[in-house]
C-alpha cells in the first residue's frame, strides 16, 4: 500500500516540561511502535551483560561520565533496526545536536519531525510554580494547587521547591535547550519536514494535533482525500 515500508518513523522535539516524552509514548500506543528515548537504550544496553557494549556504557554511566556521541549514534541506529521497528517508532531524546540529525539522515529515514513548542515564559511558570512532599507527592501551585501552599494535602508533610525547578536552574536548562536544539530545529525546518504544534494547549489537544497532521498525512500518501 505504501512505497515507504516504514511509514512511522518520527521525532518529537520539544523544551524541557513540554510533554514531548508523554506525547511521544501516546503516539507509539497509537500506532503500536515502539516509544525508543536514548535513557532507555542506555539502561538496557547497561543492564544486558550479553550486548558488547553492555561493560563500556555501564563504565560511563556509572562513573557519571556522558556517553560519548558517536557510541549513542551506533546504539540508536542498532535500535531502530529491531524487529519491532519494522514500522517505526516514535523517539525523543534524539536527535540532541546538529552532527546526530545528519548522522540519523544516513541510519533512518524519517517521515515526521514534530516540535512542541512552549514559550520559555510558560516553561520557567510551569517549573518553577511545582511544588513536591518528601514522599514524592508533586503540586504545582498554579495548575494544581494544594489547599495550603506548603503542606501536602496526601500526606500533611512539608512541601518544597526541587532544585531543578528553582528559577535559576530552569533557566539554565532552557539556555542549553535551545543551544542544543534550535540548530536541529532549523534543519528540519529547511528540509521542510518540521511540523510545529501549539504545546501550550491541554496534553490531549497536543496528542490529538499531532495524530491529526499524520492521519492527513497517511489519507493523503494513500490517496483517500
Ligand atoms: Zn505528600
Amino acid at each position: 500500500m505504501f512505497k515507504n515500508e516504514k511509514p512511522f518513523e518520527l521525532i518529537v522535539l520539544g523544551p524541557p516540561v513540554s510533554g514531548k516524552g508523554t506525547q511521544t509514548e501516546l503516539v507509539a500506543k497509537t500506532f503500536s511502535i515502539p516509544h525508543i528515548s536514548t535513557g532507555v537504550i542506555l539502561h538496557a544496553i547497561k543492564s544486558d551483560t550479553s550486548h558488547p557494549m553492555s561493560a563500556e556504557v555501564r563504565d560511563y554511566m556509572d562513573n557519571g561520565k556522558l556517553v560519548p556521541t558517536e557510541l549513542v549514534n551506533k546504539l540508536v541506529a542498532e535500535r531502530i533496526k529491531g524487529e519491532d521497528c519494522k514500522f517505526g517508532y516514535a523517539m525523543d531524546g534524539f536527535p540532541r545536536t546538529l552532527e546526530q540529525a545528519q548522522f540519523l539522515d544516513s541510519a533512518a529515514d524519517i517521515d515526521y519531525v514534530f516540535l512542541i513548542k512552549v514559550t520559555d515564559e510558560i516553561i520557567i511558570e510551569r517549573m518553577s510554580g511545582r511544588r513536591v512532599c518528601k514522599n514524592g507527592h508533586t503540586w504545582h501551585l498554579k495548575y494544581s494547587p494544594p489547599k495550603n501552599p506548603t503542606i501536602c494535602d496526601t500526606c500533611g508533610e512539608p512541601l518544597f521547591q526541587r532544585d531543578d525547578d528553582k528559577p535559576e536552574t530552569v533557566q539554565s536548562r532552557l539556555d542549553i535547550y535551545h543551544r542544543e536544539t534550535d540548530s536541529i530545529v532549523e534543519y528540519y525546518r529547511s528540509k521542510g519536514m518540521l511540523k510545529e504544534i501549539d504545546g501550550e494547549q491541554h496534553i490531549e489537544e497536543v496528542y490529538y494535533q499531532i495524530v491529526r497532521q499524520m492521519v492527513d498525512d497517511l489519507r493523503s500518501k494513500v490517496g483517500w482525500k
